[in-house]
C-alpha cells in the first residue's frame, strides 16, 4: 500500500480480518460504512425499505435492534432480503441474542456493560463459533459495567478497554476469534484516548464512532473530529455516525469522510465551492445547492466547482474537474481550469449536469476535443476585463474603506478612547 497522504493513503495498523456477510473487515479491507435502522425491527416492509435507502447512500453495514421476539422474528424476513450485511443489536437479553443468530443475522453486537453473566456471554459466543457468524464487543460510556466504573473512579478510557478486554477473555475460553470491538463516548478526547489504548493492546479490528453525538450540525463534528482523528492515525476498520437524524445522513456523512481522507473511492461527485465574497456575480449558495441536489443520485465521481466570479473563479478551481464561474450574467464553464463554454446564468446547473455526464462516459480529452476552447477563453476574458473594470482589483473596495477609517479617527474627537 501506498503510504503517502498525499496520495490519500494513510499507514493503517494491521488488523486481523473477520467477514460481516460479504464485507471484510479488518486487515486492510476498504473501510466500511456503517449505520442503523430507526424503524421497529418487527416492521419488516419498514425497515428494509430504510435498509434499501441506506445502501444507496453508501451504507455497507446495517445494524437492527433485536429487543423482543418479534423483532427477532422480523430479522429473519429481511436477512434473506436485505442488499447489505445485517448485524443484531443486543441490549440486557443474552436470549435475543441466540434468537438472533437463528434468524440468520451476518454478526451480532453485544453490550458488556449490560450482559454480564460469563455463562451467557460464552453461551452467546460458542453459537456465534459454530454459526461462524462475527460479534462486536460494542463497549459504550455511558452503559459501562458498573464495577469497573467504580474501580477506575468513574468513566475513563482504561475502565473501557478494561471492559472490552474482559469480554474477549470470555470468548477465548470457548475458542472464539471472529470479534471486533468498539470503545465509543459521547467525550470526543476521551473516546480518541480509548481507541489509541485499544489498538496498543489487540490487533482485533476496531469499529469507530462516537456515541449519542446528538443532531446536525454539533453531531457531525464531534463525530468527525473523533472518527477522522483516529482514521488519520491509521486506527480504525468501520465506522458510524450516530446522529440524531435520519439514518442515510450518518451513511452519507461516513460515506463522505472516507472519501474525503482518500479511504474509498469516490462514488458520486465531490461539490466545491468557494465561500462568496463581494465579488460574486451569483447567489452562489443557491447555485450550490442547486448544483448539490441535481447531482445527488448520480453515480458521478468527479470533483466539480461552483465559482462566484470569472474573475478568481476558473483559477482557484483549476484542480476541479469541471467547474463554473459567473460573470456578467453568463456561466463560463471550465474543464481542468479550461474555458470550454458560455451559458446563460440560468442554465447553469443544467450545463453541469450535461458536462459532468459527458465527461464520465468519454473523459476529459474528448470533452475538451468538442469545443473551441480558444473561443470560450477569450469569452471569459471579455467577462473578467469587464468585471474588472467595474469593481476593480479590490471587490470590497477596501482601499475607500481604510482611508475614511483614517480620516475618522485622525478628526478632532476621533481619539477612540474615552
Ligand atoms: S473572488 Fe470570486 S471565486 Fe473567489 S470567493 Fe469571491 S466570488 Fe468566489
Amino acid at each position: 500500500m501506498a503510504d503517502s497522504p498525499a496520495m490519500g493513503t494513510h499507514q493503517r495498523r494491521t488488523t486481523r480480518q473477520i467477514r460481516v456477510g460479504n464485507v471484510a473487515v479488518g486487515g486492510g479491507a476498504p473501510i466500511s460504512v456503517q449505520s442503523m435502522t430507526t424503524t421497529k425491527t418487527a416492521d419488516v416492509e419498514g425497515t428494509l425499505q430504510q435498509i434499501y435507502a441506506l445502501a444507496a447512500a453508501g451504507c455497507d453495514i446495517v445494524r437492527c435492534t433485536c429487543n423482543e421476539q418479534e423483532a427477532a422474528e422480523g430479522l429473519a424476513a429481511i436477512v434473506p432480503r436485505s442488499p447489505i450485511p445485517i448485524v443484531a443489536d443486543i441490549h440486557h437479553q443474552y436470549k435475543m441474542a441466540l434468537a438472533a443468530l437463528e434468524a440468520g443475522v451476518h454478526g451480532l453486537r453485544l453490550n458488556p456493560g449490560n450482559i454480564r453473566k460469563p455463562e451467557h456471554i460464552k453461551a452467546v459466543a460458542s453459537e456465534a463459533r459454530d454459526r461462524g457468524v462475527p460479534i462486536r464487543i460494542g463497549v459504550n460510556g455511558g452503559s459501562l459495567d458498573p464495577s469497573l466504573y467504580e474501580k477506575h473512579g468513574g468513566l475513563t478510557a482504561e475502565a473501557m478497554v478494561e471492559s472490552a478486554m474482559q469480554e474477549l477473555a470470555y470468548f477465548d475460553e470457548v475458542g472464539f476469534d471472529q470479534v471486533k470491538i468498539s470503545v465509543k463516548a459521547s467525550n470526543v478526547p476521551l473516546m480518541v484516548e480509548a481507541y489509541r489504548m485499544m489498538s496498543e493492546a489487540t490487533d482485533v479490528p476496531l469499529h469507530l464512532g462516537v456515541t449519542e453525538a446528538g443532531p446536525l450540525p454539533g453531531g457531525l463534528v464531534k463525530a468527525t473530529a473523533g472518527i477522522a482523528t483516529l482514521l488519520l492515525e491509521g486506527i480504525g476498520d468501520t465506522i458510524r455516525y450516530s446522529l440524531t437524524a435520519d439514518p442515510v445522513e450518518e451513511a452519507r456523512a461516513g460515506r463522505l469522510l472516507l472519501e474525503s481522507l482518500g479511504l474509498r473511492e469516490r462514488k458520486n461527485v465531490d461539490l466545491i465551492a468557494c465561500p462568496s465574497c463581494g465579488r460574486a456575480e451569483i447567489d452562489v449558495i443557491d447555485v450550490a445547492n442547486r448544483a448539490q441536489e441535481a447531482f445527488a443520485d448520480r453515480e458521478i465521481p468527479l470533483q466539480i466547482a461552483v465559482m462566484g466570479c470569472v474573475v478568481n473563479g476558473p483559477g482557484e478551481a483549476r484542480e476541479a474537474d469541471l467547474g463554473i464561474a459567473a460573470g456578467n450574467k453568463r456561466g463560463h464553464l471550465f474543464v481542468k481550469g479550461r474555458n470550454v463554454a458560455v451559458v446563460p446564468e440560468s442554465e447553469m446547473v443544467e450545463a453541469l449536469v450535461d458536462w459532468a455526464t459527458y465527461i464520465n462516459e468519454h473523459g476529459v480529452e474528448a470533452a475538451l476535443a468538442r469545443v473551441d476552447t480558444a473561443l470560450a477563453e477569450r469569452e471569459a476574458a471579455k467577462d473578467r476585463n469587464a468585471l474588472l473594470a467595474e469593481k476593480g482589483d479590490d471587490a470590497n473596495d477596501a482601499g475607500t474603506k481604510i482611508a475614511e477609517i483614517r480620516r475618522k479617527v485622525a478628526s478632532p474627537g476621533g481619539d477612540a478612547r474615552d
